[in-house]
């Protein structure tokens, strides 16, 4: 059986949409943008491509604050992996990556505003069918969905 903080509810495919972003944008900004100007309020998001700069995050469960974590590039962006869901009514993207230096090295963490588009290529797949609408969780300080309306 399941425990009681697992939720989950049945979406349907809503649409795809394919594209790229511009160079120079910010990366988080452009895609939350892009959400609010495409009417996406639950989906997800994948790309790959490049940054001159990532702005990331670390969440410190304890402390249970967002730890920055900023370098510069260049840097390959190996997977953008995220959601599109609702906080305060409006679209809200979360999003994680996986980066590569020039040696191959690899990285990553929560995406941060800041963090500056050289090229990405991204799919974004639109659901509908049910509203999930963030809201502070008590048992770890973070804003997850609520019940699914
Ligand atoms: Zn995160």
């Amino acid at each position: 059986m399941m425990m009681e903080g697992t939720r989950f509810a049945k979406v349907k495919p809503a649409g795809v949409l394919m594209g790229r972003l511009a160079h120079g944008a910010d990366l988080l900004e452009e895609l939350t943008a892009l959400c609010r100007e495409q009417g996406i309020r639950l989906g997800r998001i994948t790309g790959i491509g490049a940054v001159t700069k990532v702005r990331l995050s670390f969440y410190d469960q304890a402390k249970r604050e967002y730890l920055p974590l900023e370098l510069d590039g260049p840097l390959e962006i190996l997977s953008l992996e995220g959601n599109v869901s609702l906080r305060d009514g409006e679209p809200f993207v979360h999003a994680h990556m996986t980066l590569s230096d020039g040696t191959g090295r690899t990285f990553g963490g929560h995406l941060a505003r800041g963090t500056e588009v050289f090229a990405c290529e991204c799919v974004v797949e639109a659901y509908e069918g049910v509203l999930l609408e963030r809201g502070l969780d008590d048992a770890t300080g973070l804003f997850l969905w609520a019940r699914p309306r």
